[in-house]
């Protein structure tokens, strides 16, 4: 208790010098808010200040108790209790709030069987054992181990291991002389998205999939496990979804259209994303036994993990017996959406949300995210109390059923999906947070402006920013010389292009809404995700025991939100987005030598020049303008929100016409893992030759309509329009 106060204090002593820097520094021009007049910058840096003083980590302690109280998973008593204290809270807080429901397909489990019958009989357990220091991990009602949109089955066959169950895996297989058909694999969880893993089972013929976690991983090898510390135990098992995410996420009976009550609804067998095969994870404690039974070639060196074994490949002769089979029940999604109504620019919209679904108990993902959303708010209702109006409308929201599949962001995105395209000037996210340092991903025309609000955070526990932090980690982790000089030159620290993994995919890849995801973490371990263990008690111990990285995030996107909400021109900048682009276009210029193809990128390289000049000419422009005397203002900013869309077609992608974005995609074969411009990428990792012409073909309009975008924005900014 005394280190903790002294901590609180010498955190007050901070925050107290950084409220003072920032308005000291308002009085220079060079710190002017991006997009603000002086006398506007210096009201909303005032606001602003005041907002960040409210989030107060006691409070998000107890909503982090309170909402990680019981297991809470879609079609839960608790799962719904839940929105309804989110709706109350907000209510409370002279928010205007509503619950939307939507009805959704979510299995869960009726039978799960995993037993190797020879060359001895062993039945794997299937189940977290309750800890005594950890009073949630017994808790009633939990779903069992399982993994949400596999396929039913009941297959008995020879057991293979795959490693991480990635395409270049069965490569190496295939040069072992090894074939999966009508066999069933392991898999280790790493490497790419979990739903990749039995995907690529299945078209390699494969039965059945088992998923485990191997210590070497996400357990022992990478420290103490729970509750000595924080990572995996053996009997911890990963839950998740294997629905086929990089098709489409959502509800796999409304591919593309909101799941409201009366909604069309396809038929399951004809589900697109639902996988084939049956696929159960399992702990490491479970996946021993069987391991240890194969023969066939040693495994390949980066293929052992950690168990005290001798990694082999089979097939065989182990044989597995596994069964999967389950309640394909309809169940009700319930999302929580606030708002706060803009005074100037109403039907211009800031949209900021996180899950509140879990797997099971879920203190960390997602609660630490939800509870500082909760504080933002708190926050954003005193500042109204005290006379603040948002030039523009603010949409705060709780979304369910992101673990299955992004539900609830999907099915609302879906469902508003007009709206939102025409409205939203930008999405932002979070999910999980702990302590350790911030991280950012989202659209490069956001870049400078996450930037600019990383620097007005002070950093809780390192007497920093958490822009200078995280700049003094990443010259530390640097692994070359040209990637310390970049952390500590270039301007702008790089923020990461986002794939897919949480609930900004419907907003960002399927809408086209410039989007940010933020969260910080790194210094806390961990091994309990999607597992029992993710709990209050070790959360407390090791996730962010004093709530100040909760408050770090709700400081952090409290900000993004009011300082999008309230500027006259909104900060969207294009030449770090130009930068990003070139640099994108070397890596496929590479990729496409190692093919082994000639592949003429003038026509890309000649649009992202003119990008390039264009976003140069834009800044000139927005400092040489008077901000109060722009005559389309409102035409300005539609037209700087909107440029996002511009990288976005009707056609979509290859395969996955759901997935619009020319710049930004889950990878078809990596899941969470981003593939940027993946048409053209894609096109040349899979070898689909015939499709390199015309995925370069969208990619070029793409980034032409962008530029013709900003240059019309930069007429208007000369007044010229
Ligand atoms: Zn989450």
């Amino acid at each position: 208790m005394n280190s903790r106060s002294t901590r609180t204090a010498i955190v007050l002593l901070v925050m107290i010098a950084v409220a003072v820097a920032p308005s000291l520094r308002a009085q220079s021009k060079e710190s002017l808010l991006r997009g603000y007049s002086s006398s506007q910058s210096r009201t909303e840096i005032e606001w602003e200040q005041k907002m960040r003083a409210t989030p107060n980590p006691e409070l998000l302690r107890e909503y982090v108790k309170h909402m990680s109280a019981e297991p809470h998973h879609v079609g839960s008593a608790y799962d719904k209790q839940n929105a309804e204290f989110i709706l109350n809270k907000f209510r409370s807080w002279g928010l205007k709030a509503d619950i939307e429901e939507f009805d959704v397909l979510f299995p869960t489990p009726k039978e799960r069987i995993v037993e190797m019958i020879e060359p001895e009989h062993f039945r794997a357990a299937l189940k977290e054992t309750a800890i005594p220091e950890d009073p949630d991990s017994n808790d009633a009602n939990q779903l069992p181990t399982y993994n949400a949109y596999s396929g039913e089955g009941d297959v008995t066959a020879p057991l293979v291991y795959v490693n991480y169950g990635v395409p270049a895996d069965y490569e190496a297989l295939e040069k072992l002389g090894i074939d999966v058909r009508g066999k069933i694999v392991i898999a280790r969880y790493g490497g790419s998205w979990r739903g990749i893993k039995p995907k690529v089972a299945d078209e390699h013929g494969a039965v059945g999939c088992l998923i485990y976690s191997d210590p070497r991983d996400d357990g022992y090898f990478q420290g103490d496990v729970y509750p000595q510390g924080p990572y995996r135990p053996s009997q911890g098992v990963q839950r998740g979804s294997v629905m086929d995410m990089p098709i489409h996420p959502g509800d796999p009976l409304t591919p593309g259209w909101g799941a409201t009550k009366g909604a069309k609804r396809i038929k399951r067998e004809d589900a697109e994303v639902i996988m084939k095969i049956p696929v159960l994870p399992i702990s490491y404690g479970d996946a021993q036994p069987l391991l240890k039974a194969l023969r066939g070639p040693v495994a390949p060196e980066q293929w052992r993990g950690a168990l005290p074994i001798t990694y082999h490949v089979g097939p065989g002769p182990s044989r597995v017996h596994l069964k999967a089979t389950f309640d394909w029940g309809m169940h009700t999604l319930y999302d929580v959406i606030a708002r706060i109504e803009g005074s100037d620019a109403p039907d211009q919209w800031i949209v900021y949300g996180n899950h509140h679904d879990a797997w099971v108990n879920g203190a960390d993902d997602p609660v630490s995210g939800m509870a500082t959303v909760l504080e933002v708010a708190r926050s954003l209702g005193e500042l109204t109390r005290q006379g603040w109006k948002p030039r523009r409308t603010i949409i705060i929201c709780a979304w369910d059923g992101e673990e299955p599949a992004l539900l609830g962001s999907t099915e609302w995105a879906e469902t508003h999906a007009d709206e939102l395209k025409e409205k939203t000037v930008l999405y932002l996210n979070s999910d999980s947070n702990s302590k350790g340092f911030l991280t950012v991903g989202g659209s490069h025309s956001l870049e400078r402006f996450a930037n600019e609000v990383a620097r007005d955070v002070p950093d809780p526990t390192r007497n920093k920013t958490v822009l200078n932090a995280l700049r003094a980690r990443r010259i530390e982790r640097a692994r070359t010389d040209e990637d310390r000089k970049e952390a500590s030159e270039r301007a702008d620290l790089r923020i990461e292009a986002l794939g897919s993994g949480s609930d900004f995919t419907p907003f960002l890849q399927h809408l086209g809404i410039a989007s940010l995801n933020t969260g910080f973490g790194g210094d806390g371990g961990g091994g309990v995700y999607h597992s029992i263990y993710d709990s209050f008690a070790w959360y407390t111990k090791f996730g962010d025991p004093t709530f100040e990285y909760g408050r770090a995030l709700a400081q952090v996107n409290g900000t993004v939100v009011m300082r999008m909400a309230d500027a006259e021109v909104l900060p969207f900048e294009f030449t770090d987005l130009s930068e990003t682009v070139s640099k994108y276009i070397e890596e496929l210029k590479k990729l496409a030598k190692s093919s082994g193809r000639e592949i003429d990128f003038t026509a890309l390289k000649g649009a992202q020049r003119a990008l390039d000049d264009s976003a140069k000419r834009y800044e000139e422009a927005l400092a040489g303008a008077p901000l109060g005397a722009i005559h389309h203002l409102r035409t300005l900013n539609e037209r700087l929100y909107k440029s996002e869309r511009k990288f976005t077609n009707q056609r979509g992608l290859p395969r996955r016409p759901w997935f619009v974005h020319q710049l930004y995609a889950p990878g078809f074969y990596t899941g969470y893992g981003v593939k940027t411009i993946p048409g053209v990428r894609e096109a040349i990792e899979e070898k689909h030759w015939n499709e390199i012409e015309p995925q370069m073909k969208d990619a070029v309009s793409a980034l032409v309509a962008f530029k013709e975008e900003i240059d019309a924005a930069a007429r208007i900014l000369r007044n010229k329009e």
